[in-house]
């Protein structure tokens, strides 16, 4: 693990071990070979990586450092990237090619990344296995007939089977921990606000992260290092400069208060993922910190909340995608034909179930009935995290009820879907940052993640928490493909 990591290959690139021009080619090398299995990319850029490896080798030899000079990654296919389509995977963008990149995209790019392509993910981030894309399923692979989550099963994807060096993804529910979790990735949602949404396709504005998925947790703090802090263009970013991530990992998490929340680990958490986390939780024992029970006790409303007000802002950022001004466009006898005809081929079905229980819930007299409670749960779960952070300083719970589920298993039952996020939703609720970091397998192989959170803004509080447990378990987390 030590040697695939975005901090090792640097140093091979810094010594001049390694060229930037022939890490690309060999992970397009092996993105030729392996993608046809796994299909983690909707769009593969090689001559654009080359051109940009190029120039990190020139910048390179001229003893320029910059954080990401030469690295290859991946971005999900819902951040928008100057003269390369992003899809979202709808029908509805599948031609469409940005005139600007999102402010993540400009931060990568100004660091020296090369940008290999654009991953595959549920249609407009909307889903928990990557089914819900309009071109095709990705496969989890460390096991091909499973899913490897989502919505950011893309980047998961690539990131495990080493098809780039690391990835964006974006979370609104837990599709950066979920996925991350079933592919055996690092995957981090940062603090609501801490990374610019500019450029981010909107699916619920209030609730939307980008963050990165990486092999390792001090990958994802130097990933997080370049694409966070504030921007002006994205009124809800935090205008405080972040901390300095990575020198905060190397800090002792000895003394810490580690909070076990009782209603996680009821009913409904799988007997082999609750034996993995027992493991993990003895790991953090032997660290020094010091473990408590702590309640949230409305958890359990997290989930039929959310499911009002992820769709109720959807509703409202899809409004845009009417065949006007971008986007697929069918024409029609008239204009509400052309909208209608528009929409109804455009979307996805899963899609269209979330604009129909948006608008719903928004209407005239049953606003206040759907959507104005769903607000004011979204209060008490951010009470709940509040009482429970004046009690201890991090939170220990699973990432997924689940280790990963089999392709088309869920895919009849859009419950049994929305319950795959039942750990993460309540973390977007609340704006917090949440860790999903591979801590073991199942019987059968397939990876297990846990899920550390903080309060608002102590990122690197549970990125040091996360290092510290991934030393200490030192799991062996080789690519599953070779
Ligand atoms: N699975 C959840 C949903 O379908 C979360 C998705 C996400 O985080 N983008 O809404």
């Amino acid at each position: 693990m030590e040697e695939r990591s975005i901090l090792s290959l640097r140093e091979r690139l810094r010594r001049r071990e390694l060229s930037a021009e022939e890490l690309t080619r060999y992970f397009l090398e092996r993105i030729e070979r392996l993608d046809p299995k796994v299909k983690a990319y909707i769009t593969v850029t090689p001559e654009e990586a080359l051109a940009q490896a190029r120039e990190a080798d020139r910048r390179l030899s001229s003893g320029e450092d910059l954080p990401l000079l030469g690295i290859p990654v991946a971005i999900k296919d819902n951040i928008c990237t100057r003269g390369v389509r992003t899809t979202c995977a709808s029908r509805i963008l599948e031609n469409f090619v940005p005139p600007y990149d999102a402010t993540v995209v400009e931060r990568l790019k100004a660091a020296g990344a090369v940008i290999l392509g654009k991953t595959n993910l549920d249609e407009f981030a909307m889903g928990s296995s990557t089914e819900n894309s309009a071109f095709f399923p990705t496969r989890n692979p460390w096991n091909l007939e499973r899913v490897p989550g989502g919505s950011s099963g893309g980047s998961a994807a690539a990131v495990s089977a080493w098809l780039c060096a690391g990835a964006l993804g974006s979370d609104t529910g837990g599709s950066i921990r979920q996925p991350a979790s079933f592919c055996g990735v690092v995957g981090f949602k940062p603090t609501y606000g801490r990374v610019s949404r500019y450029g981010l396709v909107a699916f619920a504005s209030s609730l939307d992260q980008i963050g990165p998925l990486s092999r390792t947790v001090a990958d994802a703090a130097l990933l997080l290092q370049v694409i966070g802090g504030p921007d002006p263009r994205d009124s809800t970013s935090y205008p405080e400069p972040q901390p300095d991530y990575l020198s905060e990992l190397e800090r002792s998490p000895e003394g810490l208060r580690i909070g076990i929340p009782r209603e996680c680990f009821s009913e409904g958490l799988s007997e082999e993922v609750r034996r993995v986390l027992d493991g993990a939780l003895q790991a953090v024992k032997d660290m020094g910190c010091e473990i408590k029970e702590v309640s949230l006790p409305h958890l359990e409303y997290a989930l039929p909340a959310y499911y009002i007000i992820a769709p109720a802002e959807a509703s409202s950022n899809l409004a845009r995608y009417d065949g006007v001004k971008y986007g697929l466009r069918v024409s029609g006898r008239d204009l509400m034909d052309m909208y209608k005809k528009t929409r109804s081929q455009g979307f996805g079905p899963e899609v269209k179930r979330r604009i129909m229980l948006g608008t719903y819930a928004l209407s005239a007299g049953y606003y206040e009935a759907f959507y104005r409670k769903a607000s004011q749960i979204r209060t008490l779960i951010i009470r709940d995290f509040e009482e429970a952070f004046s009690e201890v300083d991090l939170i220990l719970m699973p990432a997924s009820p689940t280790p990963a589920f089999r392709l088309g298993e869920k895919t009849d039952d859009p419950l049994q879907m929305y319950l795959s996020d039942i750990y993460t939703i309540p973390v977007n609720l609340a704006g917090l940052p949440g860790l999903s970091l591979p801590v073991g397998f199942t019987e059968e192989g397939l990876p297990v993640g846990v899920q550390i959170i903080g309060p608002q803004l102590a990122d690197a509080p549970v990125l040091r928490l996360g290092h510290t447990l991934e030393k200490t378990l030192g799991l062996n987390l080789q690519p599953p493909l070779e």
